[in-house]
């Protein structure tokens, strides 16, 4: 797959348990997910007191940088049953907020997406118990919110409840 780096950047965002990722930037160097991932940690805090002028006059020093690069990745499996279960599990409304879906797709289905509670690359099972079909605000809030420990417990509760 080829990506240009604000492609790469959201697809980095939304991928949080891919392990060993390689990144082949032509003309630079092989670079791994986390090494981006600091990359991207040290320039937020850099930028952090910036103004936006500033940080576009940083951008400006650095010239054109449109690249297309290739993206090798390794991916836990997710077992498309697991996901299609949660999904009609959740019927339509959040397992973490309960409001529903914020949209419908073409097909008519509600757009939720699913989250693994305990992260595969932690050890976690893909399994209905440690899935959970959420909308994609609550989604975000599990991967990056200071409340994200407590919001997982609080869905992982209410997921063991079905099944209690
Ligand atoms: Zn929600």
């Amino acid at each position: 797959m080829k990506f240009d780096l604000i492609d790469l950047l959201k697809v980095k965002n939304s991928l949080l348990d891919i392990v060993n990722t390689t990144y082949v930037l032509p003309g630079i160097k092989n670079v791994l997910l986390k090494d981006l991932i600091n990359e991207e940690k040290i320039v937020y805090q850099e930028n952090r007191y910036k103004t936006p002028e500033q940080i576009a006059e940083k951008i400006k020093e650095k010239g054109p940088k449109k690249k297309k690069i290739i993206v090798k990745n390794e991916q836990y499996y997710r077992d498309p049953d697991i996901i299609s279960y949660a999904k009609k599990r959740a019927n339509g409304v959040c397992e973490c907020c309960g409001q529903e879906a914020p949209f419908l797709k073409d097909d008519g289905a509600p757009f939720l997406e699913t989250h693994h509670l305990k992260a595969l690359s932690e050890g976690g099972e893909d399994s209905i118990e440690n899935v959970c079909a959420v909308c994609p605000n609550c989604h975000r809030k599990l991967h990056y919110s200071s409340h994200r420990e407590e919001l997982t417990k609080e869905v992982r509760d209410y997921i063991a409840n079905i099944y209690n």
